[in-house]
C-alpha cells in the first residue's frame, strides 16, 4: 500500500498533521512506537500534569479553608492513589479519543519504531521484531523530544528517587523533601503539585531568575507568590552532582558567581533541566537528513528537511517545545502537502505556566524589546483593582501590555494571576490581526470579569485606566 503521507510519531505535532492531511484527502498513516497515541503531551506531559495540577489545587484550597467565603468544610484527606487514578483516567480518555479520531479519518495506525530508509521509504519494526516496509510520497518526522540531563553531570534516573518529569507524575507517596533541579515551566509545575500535597520543595536554578526568558517583572512577582506557597529557591546555583544516598539522594551545587559548594538532602530529586530533540534510530544520518548543532532536524520555513519529500515538525525542530506550536506546524504542513498555503506565525505563540496562579505570555518581553532597541509603552493593571478578582479572592498578580510607541501595535502581553492561561488568548487574537492597544482598550469587555484587567492595562499604555 503506498501512502501520500507517513508521519513518524503520534504526538501533538504528528497526530494533528495526520488528521489534517486525511481531512484534506491524503492517504495517511502514523507510525508510533508507544502503545497509545498522543506522544509526550498526552501520555506523560501536558495532560497528566494538568490533571494533577488541578486536583492538587483543589486540595490546597480546601486545606486552607473557605472561612473567608463564609462557609466551612471539613479538613480534606489526601487519597494519593485516587488522585493518580484521576490522572490516568484523564490520559486514557484522551488516548481513546485519538484512536476514535484516527478511525473516523481513516488513518492507518502502524505500531512500531519507524526508520527512514531513504526518500519515500519507511521501515516499521513491530514489538515482535517483524519489519514492514512502506512506501509513501511524503515522510513527516514528528518524533518529538526526550528528557535531557544536566550538562556535565552524570544523572542516573531510576524514576523513583532520581526522577524525570515522567517519574514525578507518579510518585507513590508525597516526598518529605523534593529538590527540583531547574526552575523552568516543568520543574515549577510539578514542584508546585507536590508542595501543595505537603512536600517541602527546593528549586535549584542556574540562572538568577526562575522562568528564564519570561518577562523579568512577571518572573519576580511569580517567585514571590511561589515563595508564599512554601517553595524555596536557590538561584544562580550550578548543580555539580546528583547522587543516590543511603536514604534518598544528595544534590550538590555551587554558586555560579563562585563560593563554597552546598549539599541538599532530598527524598526525591526531580531533574527538570529541559528536553532534547529525539531522533535515535530514525536513520537520519544514513538518509542524508541534516541535523543542527543541537541535534534538531534542520528545516526551511516550509518544514522541508535536506532530503526532498521528507519534512519535520514539533519538538524535533527549532522553536519553543510546546504542544500547540507542534500542532500548528502539523496543520500548516498538511496544508502545504495538499497544495495549499500553510503558515505558522511564530511571533504569536502563547506560553502558559499552569501553576496557581497561572503565568501566561504572548509576544515580546520588555527585556527583548529593550535589547532590540524598540521604543515601547507599557501599561499595567493589578488584579487587586479588579472587582471580579476581589469577589473571588484572586487579587494576586497583574496584566502588562506592551505596545509600540509610534504605532501603538501590541507587541507583547504578560499576565500573572488567576485565569491567566485563558485570558492570554484575547491578546493572541488581537496580535494575530496586528491590533493596537487602543483597539484592545476600546473593545467592550463584560463586567465583572478578570479580562477587564487586560482592557485596563491596554488603556494604561496610552492614557489612564479607569479603576486605578
Ligand atoms: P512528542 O509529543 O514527543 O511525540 C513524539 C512521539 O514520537 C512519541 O510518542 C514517540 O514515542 C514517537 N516516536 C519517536 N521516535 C519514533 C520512531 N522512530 N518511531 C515511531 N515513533 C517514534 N507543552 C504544552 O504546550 N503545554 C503543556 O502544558 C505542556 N506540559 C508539559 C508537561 C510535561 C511534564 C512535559 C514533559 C512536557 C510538556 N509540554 C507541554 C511539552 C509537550 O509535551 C511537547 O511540546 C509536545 O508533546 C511535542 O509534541 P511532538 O509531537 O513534537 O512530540
Amino acid at each position: 500500500m503506498a501512502y501520500d503521507v507517513v508521519v513518524i510519531g503520534g504526538g501533538p505535532g504528528g497526530y494533528v498533521c495526520a488528521i489534517k492531511a486525511a481531512q484534506l484527502g491524503l492517504k495517511t498513516a502514523v507510525v508510533e512506537k508507544r502503545s497509545t497515541y498522543g506522544g509526550t503531551c498526552v501520555n506523560v506531559g501536558c495532560i497528566p500534569s494538568k490533571a494533577l495540577l488541578h486536583a492538587s489545587e483543589m486540595f490546597a484550597e480546601a486545606s486552607h479553608g473557605f472561612d473567608a467565603l463564609g462557609f466551612t468544610a471539613g479538613k480534606p484527606k489526601l487519597d494519593l492513589a485516587g488522585m493518580m487514578a484521576h490522572r490516568q483516567q484523564t490520559v486514557d480518555q484522551n488516548t481513546k479519543g485519538l484512536e476514535f479520531l484516527f478511525k473516523k479519518n481513516k488513518i492507518d495506525g502502524l505500531r512500531g519504531t519507524g526508520k527512514i530508509l531513504g526518500k519515500g521509504k519507511v521501515a516499521v519494526t513491530g514489538e515482535d521484531g517483524k519489519v514492514q516496509e512502506i512506501e509513501t510520497k511524503n515522510i513527516v518526522i514528528a518524533t518529538g523530544s526526550d528528557v535531557a540531563g544536566i550538562p556535565g553531570v552524570e544523572v542516573e534516573f531510576d524514576e523513583k528517587v532520581i526522577v524525570s518529569s515522567t517519574g514525578a507524575l507518579e510518585l507513590p507517596k508525597v516526598p518529605g523533601h523534593l529538590v527540583v533541579v531547574g526552575g523552568g515551566v516543568i520543574g515549577l509545575e510539578l514542584g508546585s503539585v507536590w508542595a501543595r500535597l505537603g512536600a517541602k520543595v527546593t528549586v535549584v536554578e542556574f540562572l538568577d531568575t526562575i522562568l528564564g526568558g519570561m518577562d523579568g517583572e512577571v518572573a519576580k512577582q511569580f517567585q514571590r507568590m511561589l515563595g508564599k506557597q512554601d517553595m524555596d529557591f536557590k538561584l544562580g546555583a550550578k548543580v555539580t552532582g546528583v547522587e543516590k544516598a543511603k536514604k534518598g539522594a544528595k544534590v550538590t551545587f555551587e554558586p555560579v558567581k563562585g563560593g563554597d559548594a552546598q549539599t541538599l538532602d532530598a527524598d526525591v530529586v526531580l531533574v527538570a533541566t529541559g528536553r532534547r530533540p529525539y531522533t535515535e534510530g530514525l536513520g537520519c544520518e544514513e538518509a542524508g537528513i541534516t541535523l543542527d548543532e543541537r541535534g534538531r532536524v534542520k528545516t526551511d520555513d516550509h518544514f522541508r528537511t535536506s532530503v526532498e519529500g521528507i519534512y519535520a515538525i514539533g519538538d524535533v525542530i527549532v522553536g519553543p517545545m510546546l504542544a500547540h506550536k507542534g500542532e500548528d506546524e502539523g496543520v500548516a504542513l498538511a496544508e502545504i502537502l495538499a497544495g495549499q498555503a500553510g503558515h505558522v506565525n511564530y511571533d504569536v505563540i502563547p506560553s502558559v505556566v499552569y501553576t496557581s496562579p497561572e503565568v501566561a505570555s504572548v509576544g515580546k518581553t520588555e527585556e527583548e524589546l529593550k535589547k532590540a532597541g524598540v521604543e515601547y509603552t507599557a501599561g499595567k493593571f493589578p488584579f487587586s483593582a479588579n472587582a471580579r478578582a476581589r469577589a473571588m479572592l484572586k487579587t494576586d498578580g497583574f496584566v502588562k501590555v506592551l505596545a509600540d510607541k509610534k504605532t501603538d501595535r501590541v507587541l507583547g502581553v504578560h499576565i500573572v494571576g488567576y485565569g491567566a492561561g485563558e485570558m492570554i488568548h484575547e491578546a493572541a487574537v488581537l496580535m494575530e490581526f496586528g491590533g493596537s492597544s487602543e483597539d484592545l482598550a476600546r473593545t467592550c469587555h463584560a463586567h465583572p470579569t478578570m479580562s477587564e484587567s487586560v482592557k485596563e492595562a491596554a488603556m494604561a499604555t496610552f492614557f489612564k485606566p479607569i479603576h486605578m
